[in-house]
């Protein structure tokens, strides 16, 4: 393998099929995970230090519109449980995360059209009161640009919407011909040109996905320059069409993340629930790594189970807010540092 320094040059201007041979052969070579680990954590400390950042993640709706083929929230999926929390729980749920000292609150759903604009802008309004210091994340899928502008003009802050594939014909493989991958993409540039710090992201291992759509990922993540990136293994749902595929490789999502950190040195980056949920060790590994986000649910327990997106999905222990002491505790036992501050982009600071 190059070595790192070269790697991360390399990504700075390589084309699409250039960086699909570097993936094959990094995937290839079991020594290129431990060095760019290595020095994705050498990158993420020179900016971040030792700090990981704390978001309480609130799942406010299983209700989706859309029939996505890999998630369980999918609307064509009759067994799933659906909920819908009422404004009062969610700000109950913020109130309570902001008193235990989180100050980025994350309000996540399926594309449920309860949560109208006038509602979300009245509810980003009271958590902004309640909550006067912490950012408000919003993570609720394709809107209109008006809609993303009286949101952000109401106190949203940022909004994470993986772009899922950049590839458009993969993009086709994995959804209903209903939904639009340039939309989607659409409602990225739109976030970015209204001021959100932005969040994009990916499924490693998705049905379908290669080495070339890998590499297409790195070149739209190049070009967008979101200001976060949430990547995960795909992990097979039961009722869904991908029930059978197989599960996406943990080793390669902690590849993937560390050659992240390298092409995008500031960027925020998540070791997601999906990441803990398929191998816990993993989780350790992308913090020692190129992670530097972690975020424990805070929505009410009886509805945990019932955002059922991927099969035996975490959300208790270490994935919840009612262990964070513990999470603190482990986090320095890694040789890191809970940080409950609203963890901007460097950018923003
Ligand atoms: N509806 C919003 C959206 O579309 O952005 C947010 C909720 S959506 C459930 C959050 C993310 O879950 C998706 O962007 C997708 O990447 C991820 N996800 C869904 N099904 C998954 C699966 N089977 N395995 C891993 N991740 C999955």
């Amino acid at each position: 393998m190059m070595n790192t320094q070269a790697v991360a040059a390399y990504l700075q201007s390589a084309a699409a099929h250039e960086l699909a041979d570097l993936l094959k052969e990094l995937t290839n070579d079991e020594k290129s995970l431990p060095e760019l680990a290595a020095a994705a954590r050498r990158q993420k400390e020179a900016i971040f230090g030792k700090s990981v950042y704390l978001r309480g993640l609130l799942e406010i709706s299983s209700y989706c519109r859309n029939d996505c083929y890999y998630c369980g929230l999918r609307c064509s999926n009759k067994n799933a449980v659906r909920y819908r929390l009422d404004d009062k729980e969610i700000l109950n749920c913020c109130r309570s995360a902001y008193a235990l000292g989180l100050r980025t609150l994350v309000l996540q759903g399926g594309e449920d059209a309860a949560f109208n604009d006038d509602r979300l802008c009245r509810l980003i309004e009271r958590i902004k009161t309640d909550c006067d210091l912490c950012a408000i994340t919003l993570s609720l899928g394709e809107r209109s640009r008006d809609s993303y502008a009286a949101l952000k003009a109401a106190g949203a802050d940022r909004y994470l919407l993986r772009e899922e594939t950049a590839d458009a014909r993969h993009y086709t493989l994995l959804h209903p011909m209903q939904m639009s991958h340039s939309k989607r993409l659409r409602c990225l540039w739109d976030l970015k040109e209204l001021g959100y710090q932005v969040g994009a992201g990916f499924m490693v291992g998705s049905p379908f996905q290669t080495p070339q759509t890998l590499a297409q990922e790195l070149v739209f993540l190049r070009e967008l320059q979101p200001q976060m990136i949430g990547i995960g293994p795909f992990i097979p749902q039961h009722d869904t069409v991908f029930a059978a595929c197989p599960q996406g490789k943990t080793s390669l999502t902690l590849l993937v993340l560390a050659l992240l950190r390298l092409l995008l040195p500031q960027a925020l980056l998540p070791a997601t629930t999906a990441l803990n949920s398929a191998d816990e060790d993993s989780r350790r590994q992308a913090l020692l790594g190129g992670a530097n986000v972690l975020m424990p649910n805070i929505s009410p327990l009886r509805h945990r189970p019932h955002y059922a997106i991927y099969d035996n999905k975490k959300s208790l222990g270490c994935e919840s807010i009612d262990k964070l002491d513990e999470l603190t505790r482990l986090l320095q036992e890694w040789g890191l540092c809970a940080d409950f501050s609203r963890g901007d982009h460097p950018d923003w600071l």
